[in-house]
């Protein structure tokens, strides 16, 4: 079965930074699970995934535009403290997630104080081409359930 519309899809991928370094791997753990054609995955990669079929692998290099954003100047903000779920916890250089008037947002923690925390409204990855190592796992139908939600249902999707 070939990858397209409405079906869903079981692949592993590892993403490295501009420079080659490892970011992050579903390799540790269950691979990850999308529906096609919902814009559950970045478009880019959506794109690349079409016509594939189980035991494809491909290495796709995406622009900043294409996938963490190109570099915003003046991006720093101060951030109360109790928008922060593990505040304690935080520290510089991190990247953490924020829910905003924008949708949910992934930061970068540039400075944390007793009431506030500074944050680089720049996902850590923004500015820089980055590269997914993809490999297809499985392809399958989707079920009509999953076509009317929107995304995959099982393990490594999205749970109810
Ligand atoms: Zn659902």
């Amino acid at each position: 079965m070939q990858i397209g519309p409405d079906t869903v899809v079981s692949f592993h991928y590892t993403l490295r930074n501009a420079a080659g370094e490892l970011v992050e791997t579903s390799r540790d753990s269950e691979p990850t699970l999308y529906l096609h054609g919902h814009g559950n995955v970045m478009e880019a990669i959506e794109k690349q995934m079409e016509g594939r079929s189980v035991g494809d692998k491909f290495t796709a290099v995406l622009s900043a535009a294409e996938s963490f954003g190109e570099k915003v100047a003046n991006s720093i903000q101060r951030v109360a403290i109790k928008y922060f779920k593990h505040a304690g916890k935080l520290v510089p250089g991190q990247a953490v997630r924020l829910n905003t008037d924008n949708g949910l947002m992934t930061v970068t923690v540039v400075k944390v104080g007793k009431f506030s925390v500074d944050v680089d409204t720049n996902h850590p990855l923004a500015g820089q081409e980055v590269s997914f190592e993809v490999e297809v796992l499985d392809v399958r139908a989707a079920l009509a359930e999953e076509i009317q939600h929107g995304h995959a249902h099982g393990v490594g999707g999205h749970h109810h």
